[in-house]
Formats: structure tokens, sequence, C-alpha cells
């Protein structure tokens, strides 16, 4: 997406979070390469927040328009809480918080540092949290409307056993972490989201 190419509708995120990760699956309007870098911080606009990327290929700007609901907080946008209803995402689809859930696990097992690890395996979880929102009442798998990306479409029809609800509701009680509380205090910790100053 070209800078001068900005859709009327704005890109709907329900934090400040979920809007910074959607950079790994955004696609550049000139190459169609994924993903997208902040190039700038995110900031309030007239009526939606504007964030300011960068194809990571092709260098190609452009401005990602978001509308964040819940109105985010100075607090809860340096929160890495991704979601705080039980309402899916309508940015990242299940594939691919899983695949981020993988790739966040596996890096939590190659970190040295003990917090560190422990901050990814927190990560990790909360992508996990949102894939696991997309399975509807005692279904086994997810809704088609689960997979709205090309890749995800792919991957289902290509595996969908390993889309299977028991393997990652499984996969989620090993992590030793809880599910997700409502947000209370925000941690006071650097989170790359930050953007109040
Ligand atoms: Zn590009």
């Amino acid at each position: 997406m070209a800078a001068d190419d900005i859709p009327n509708a704005a890109l709907p995120a329900h934090s400040v979070a979920e809007a910074y990760l959607y950079l790994q699956f955004a696609s550049c309007g000139k190459c169609g390469k994924s993903p997208l870098q902040a190039d700038g911080q995110l900031t309030r606009g007239k009526q939606f927040f504007e964030l300011p990327a960068r194809c990571k290929s092709c260098r190609d700007a452009a401005m990602l328009i978001f509308d964040i609901q819940p109105e985010p907080s100075r607090q809860s946008a340096q929160s890495k809480v991704i979601n705080t209803t039980s309402e899916p995402s309508q940015l990242i689809d299940v594939h691919g918080w899983l695949a981020m859930f993988q790739q966040i696990i596996s890096a939590s097992g190659r970190e040295q540092d003990a917090v560190a690890s422990r901050e990814l395996v927190e990560e990790a979880a909360a992508c996990l949290d949102e894939a696991l929102k997309f399975y509807r009442d005692d279904s086994e798998i997810p809704p088609p409307d689960a997979f709205f990306t090309d890749a995800g479409r792919a991957s289902f029809r290509k595996s969908p056993e390993r889309y299977t609800r028991a393997t990652w509701m499984r996969r989620r009680l090993q992590l030793p972490v809880d599910p997700p509380a409502l947000p209370t205090a925000a941690t006071s910790d650097k989170r790359w989201w930050q953007f109040w100053r």
C-alpha cells in the first residue's frame, strides 16, 4: 500500500500492540512482499491512528491507518495485551497467530537469558490465545472465515489436521503462563510500540 493509496476503511485493531504485530503480515503495495517495518511512531490523527511504515524488501513507504477499539489509553498503549475482548482479530488470521506463536516459542527456546526467555513465552502464549479465539462453540476446527489470508487458506487446504483445536488447547496448557486476565496496571517495561513520551 503506497502512502498515496490509503483505503477509506481504516484497519480495525483491538490495541496498539495488535496494530504493530500486523506489520508482520501487511504486504507492500509496490512489490507485494511482507513484512513492513515501522518507520516512525504511531500517532493519533484526526480520526484514526497513523503508523508510517516501510517495506522490508523494497523500502517503499506506506502509511497504515488503524481504527483502534477500545480507544487506547496511555496505559493500555504501553501494554503488551493484544486484545482484551473475546472477539477474534480482523487483521491477523488464525494461521498468522499460530505461525507467530511457533516463531516466538522457538525463539524463547534459544534465548539464554531467563527473564527474556520468559517474556517470549508470555508473548507466544498471547498469540496462541488469539488463535484460539477463532474456534467457535465446540467446533474442532476453525470456521472458514478464520482464514482470511491467502497463506492461511492455502495452509488449511494443505493440512487441515494442523488446525485441530485439541492440539492447540493442549499446547496452551503446557505453557507456564496463565490465560490473560483483564488488564490492570500496565507494566513499566519498554515496549517497541510505546508512542506516548
Ligand atoms: Zn516492497
